[in-house]
């Protein structure tokens, strides 16, 4: 590093979309000599990438740009909360520039605006994989922005507008180069993972000089030919689905699907204009595990959105036990400014809320407690994420990093390293394992 090199300070909030995002950002900025740094006082500049999903999520995004306006003064906002421009700039007029999410080339032209970039690039500084802020043996893969949907909770495609997906040619390549690069699990995200090409109609594209067609059966199959682990986020219950379950595992694309179902009610669903919103869930997945009986489901749910009744709420306990759903995420609906939902009759009290969110979460505990013992004495392989004084942490393909449970191994390994493992016992979320 050369003290010349102006420095930037980077704080990136939300989901790994926006952790794609800042990736891109991060990557321009490096390429063209910047360079980041950890602390406000060292900063020439700092770019908060925010997130605007849900109400704590705008409150966190406007604390993070109120200390680095304190800590630093200089600063450039973009990410979801970005498209409120009006309100960040009623709070912070200080603030140098705001852009939309996913809109790279602003953030890079306010970066040269009010930090000019050096002369001297060094473009062989950087890695070919671009600046990662995952792991070096996992990473975010996102195939495509935007989303056709109108769930009425949502605002997302107000702010990143419809759906586009990316060229298959381009994701393979960047799969490619981070296959290259160390990475041994690509974890695949979007709005709608399969609806991939429903935007282009499906058209035919080029993947090594070959015609594939832009379809999620075809983006799992090349995925799959990676030879590392694939896995699935963000995967509504279309009968696209159907098409992809037998390449699950022979492809190396992983028997875990994260289908953010929201609710089990048909009533609740539709009044959420959810995707598939006509599509019973339980007969969904009994339908795709008599294709594969071991495919492990991890759903989100929010409880307490307008008009949820107690019986409502009742179906949806019983669906996470019927359904056996493995990993589950749940939130209480939270009111976000400009969503439909806002306007829908009967809100629920927010005592019943978070009552509901904490009944719904100890019935899971005990669901997840009673799947993870089914595994007990079954061997598999575990990506090992960590080495500790305690031994190896690490994930099979039925845990994903960070909102998954964890494998503890006794035995040898490295980070990055697959080991086959002997599981010996079990808890409500983790499993216990040793080297076989
Ligand atoms: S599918 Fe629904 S929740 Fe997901 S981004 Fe689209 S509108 Fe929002």
């Amino acid at each position: 590093m050369r003290p010349t090199e102006p420095a930037i300070g980077f704080v990136s909030l939300g989901c790994p979309k926006a952790v794609v995002d800042a990736e891109h950002i991060l990557t321009r900025l490096r390429a063209e000599g910047y360079r980041t740094v950890g602390g406000y006082d060292e900063a020439d500049l700092v770019i908060i990438n925010t997130c605007g999903f849900i109400d704590s999520a705008v409150t966190e995004s406007l604390d993070a740009i109120d200390e680095a306006v304190q800590a630093n003064g200089r600063v450039i906002v973009t990410g979801c909360l970005g498209s409120r421009a009006d309100t960040i700039r009623a709070r912070y007029p200080q603030v140098l520039a705001i852009t939309g999410p996913h809109d790279d080339q602003a953030v890079i032209a306010a970066v040269h605006r009010h930090l000019p970039r050096p002369h001297d690039p060094f473009l062989d500084l950087v890695p070919p994989q671009g600046i990662r802020l995952t792991p070096t043996h996992y990473a975010y893969l996102k195939i495509s922005e935007g989303c056709n949907h109108r769930c009425r909770f949502c605002i997302i495609p107000s702010l990143r507008g419809p759906l586009v997906s990316r060229p298959l040619g381009d994701i393979v390549q960047e799969a490619e180069t981070l296959v290259r690069a160390g990475v041994r699990e690509i974890l695949v995200v979007s709005q709608d993972t399969s609806a991939y090409g429903a935007d282009t109609k499906h058209r035919v594209g080029f993947v090594g000089g070959r015609a594939v067609r832009m379809s999620f059966a075809e983006l799992v199959r090349e995925l799959g030919r990676l030879g590392v682990w694939v896995r699935l986020h963000y995967v509504y219950p279309y009968p696209s689905v159907e098409d992809i379950l037998p390449l699950l595992d022979i492809e190396g694309v992983l028997p875990y699907l994260d289908v953010p179902f929201q609710h089990a009610h048909p009533r609740v669903l539709q009044a959420m204009l959810r995707p598939a919103g006509r599509v019973h869930p339980l007969a969904c997945i009994k339908a795709w595990r008599s294709i594969r009986p071991d495919l492990v489901i991890r759903s989100t749910f929010i409880v307490g959105f307008p008009g949820e009744t107690e019986e409502e709420f009742t179906t949806l306990l019983d669906f996470v036990a019927d359904a056996g759903i493995d990993r589950l995420g749940a939130f209480t609906y939270s009111p976000v400014e400009g969503a439909a939902a806002n306007a829908l009759a009967d809100p629920v009290p927010e005592a019943v809320r978070e009552e509901r969110l904490e009944r719904l979460m100890t019935h899971q505990a005990a669901v997840s407690a009673a799947r993870l013992a089914r595994r007990v004495g079954q061997t598999c392989d575990v990506l090992i994420d960590a080495t500790t004084d305690q031994g190896l942490i690490g994930r099979s393909y039925a845990e994903a990093p960070d909102i998954d449970g964890v494998f503890h191994v006794q035995g040898k390994g490295r980070v990055g390293e697959r080991v086959r493992v002997r599981v010996t016992d079990s808890d409500t979320h983790d499993l216990f394992a040793v080297v076989s």
